[in-house]
């Protein structure tokens, strides 16, 4: 993020007073009304009980489980990977406010990514025309009309064809204005010697990427001609300020409505099962952009719907870096179920060859996680060989050791007993010795964890002293109300405050706080991490009952305490009499004007 703050302070708390934060939130995710704040399963971290909270009288949501917080920006921000600029911008289209002018170094960043959409979208169109309006497209067009797609399924998915040339996509944007600069951080070209560029993508199918917003962040392509020098089989686009691999799904812009209906999804491989599966009405099919599942993704779909179906051709679905990012999907609260296709069979052949009713049975049959891996355990093994037998009962032990529900663990024990004929008391027997190691393993860190989660969660004040509750309410009165800040900095200073809301009360004293509006994109660069996300949490506590008046009481209270305890200190000293002149003349003058600080508050 650029340090400049792009829009007037004025508009930005216009936008946050005209957008009501759980209607935003509830975009997302449900709230439940508890007291006078929302709360929620986190969108930012897996969770079973609730830990985000929103508190709608200033605006403000926090979760007690990661951290995470900020007001309504910072969460589009955050939920729907924006910069500040489009976050803004999106707020201000949902409640019909006009964008006031940028200024120029914030319109440049702003637009270099406009102007990445644009170009992108462009070069879709680019291959487009030439798979379905040129010869040059001829042998790519019948490729994709073997495989059985259609114009409709063309035109769904903008598929495209990039030409066996070196410069056909480079010279076009040229001339349409874009610069090697820009074209060159979309990814679309390389360079080549002396300064020369070429066209990245020659002589290959193209499937360009959308965001869930449906606008064109990269593309895939695949080679049409398997002869040397074309490259892989599948070349993608790097990364850019746009598209980031990790963050996205293929085809969840086209499926994301079916997916949040039917509460669940299902995950393919590739660009061409997804085609083929949307086809044939499985239309809440995604891809990941690359076999393993990364936690970005996992929360991605975590937004739409709790189940996932699983469906891997067999090689991918078995192989360790699949498995690895099953069990992400898993861990981030999904229900996963693996859909097991024949050796050799991916989507979309059998959706092409068989139909879909064979596709539904396939998903009415598919198997539980743990259920898939013991099958993978079994597969192609010689059982009847001891030593191959031994090492399946080890794996076998350790899978089942894991799973945690007892009721859960003894039926996946008989499976398991009698896919592999092994006497199902053995089987049991190791798997509780395993149990109980892995439970004293985790039971530390399961209670820590729980004990924390616990806390954090049903009492929001528990650990706090009371002075403490008093301190976070005044800085948290202090933040969201403009108009209380200049009396209590007269009634207060920093040094009122203890631990962490004393470096809060500093950094606020500040005068340049004190006369400014306080948006978390401009303290973002002066404060940690942890104590920004105190700072958000501070203010989803603040108790709004309280009135202004009680407030500057509590401010007095809180001064007054530390001019007693300094009284009193001062007095213990005097009874000594172990003092220089010097030093009992500084402590009078120190002791007349505390009592001069008292006497003026009465
Ligand atoms: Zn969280």
């Amino acid at each position: 993020m650029d340090k400049l703050t792009r829009y007037s302070d004025e508009f930005i708390d216009e936008l946050k007073e005209n957008v009501d934060i759980v209607d935003l939130v509830s975009d997302y995710l449900e709230l439940k009304k508890t007291g006078n704040r929302y709360k929620g399963l986190c969108p930012f971290h897996s969770e079973k009980t609730p830990s985000f909270f929103v508190n709608p009288d200033n605006n403000f949501y926090h979760c007690f489980g990661c951290g995470a917080g900020g007001d309504s920006i910072n969460f589009i921000m955050e939920i729907e990977n924006l910069t500040f600029v489009e976050s803004i911008k999106m707020l201000a289209e949902r409640s019909g406010m006009e964008l006031p002018d940028m200024s120029t170094q914030q319109r440049q960043v702003y637009k270099e990514r406009e102007e990445l959409f644009a170009l992108n979208k462009l070069a879709a169109r680019f291959y487009n025309y030439l798979l379905t309006d040129t010869n040059m497209g001829k042998e790519a067009l019948e490729y994709l009309n073997d495989r059985g797609f259609d114009e409709n399924d063309i035109k769904r998915f903008s598929l495209g064809y990039a030409a066996d040339e070196w410069q056909l996509l480079l010279n076009f944007l040229k001339k349409k204005g874009f610069s090697i600069h820009l074209i060159k951080k979309a990814g679309l070209i390389s360079e080549g010697n002396n300064n020369s560029y070429y066209d990245k993508f020659r002589n290959r199918v193209m499937f360009p990427i959308f965001n869930n917003r449906g606008e064109v962040i990269a593309f895939g392509g695949r080679i049409l001609n398997s002869e040397d020098g074309y490259g892989p089989k599948y070349l993608n686009s790097p990364e850019t300020p746009i598209f980031s691999k990790k963050k996205n799904l293929y085809g969840l812009h086209l499926a994301k409505e079916k997916i949040r209906k039917e509460n669940s999804c299902i995950i393919m491989e590739g660009y061409t099962d997804i085609i083929q599966a949307h086809k044939k009405g499985f239309k809440n099919s995604i891809a990941s952009l690359g076999t393993a599942f990364t936690e970005d993704q996992a929360k991605l779909i975590k937004r739409y719907a709790e189940n996932a179906y699983i469906a891997y051709d067999a090689d991918t679905a078995g192989n360790k870096a699949t498995l690895r990012g099953l069990d992400i999907l898993n861990d981030t609260g999904i229900n996963v179920k693996v859909i097991e296709l024949e050796e050799g069979n991916d989507p979309d052949q059998l959706l092409k060859n068989e139909g879909s009713a064979l596709f539904n049975e396939l998903i009415e049959k598919a198997v539980s996680l743990i259920d898939f891996k013991i099958n993978m355990i079994v597969k192609d093994k010689n059982l009847s060989e001891p030593g191959i037998r031994k090492k399946v009962l080890r794996s076998m032990v350790e899978l089942l050791s894991e799973v945690e529900d007892n009721l859960e663990r003894e039926i996946y024990i008989e499976r398991a007993a009698a896919k592999t004929n092994f006497k199902a008391d053995v089987l049991a027997e190791e798997v509780e010795k395993g149990f109980k190691k892995n439970k004293k393993r985790n039971y530390k860190r399961n209670r820590e964890k729980q004990n924390k989660q616990k806390e954090k969660t049903f009492d929001l004040y528990s650990q706090l002293s009371y002075y403490q509750k008093i301190e976070e309410e005044i800085l948290a009165h202090f933040i969201s109300n403009p108009s209380l800040r200049e009396k209590l900095s007269g009634k207060i200073s920093k040094n009122d405050f203890n631990g962490r809301t004393a470096q809060l009360a500093e950094y606020l004293f500040k005068g340049s706080v004190i006369s400014n509006s306080v948006h978390l994109d401009k303290i973002k660069e002066d404060l940690e991490d942890e104590l920004l996300s105190y700072w958000s949490e501070i203010l989803v506590k603040q108790d709004n009952s309280l009135d202004k008046n009680r407030i500057l009481d509590l401010a007095d209270y809180l001064s007054s305490k530390r001019i007693f305890k300094n009284k009193e200190k001062l007095c213990r000293l005097i009874s000594k009499k172990e003092l220089s002149l010097d030093k009992l003349n500084r402590i009078l003058l120190t002791f007349y004007s505390l009592n001069y600080n008292i006497e003026r508050r009465d």
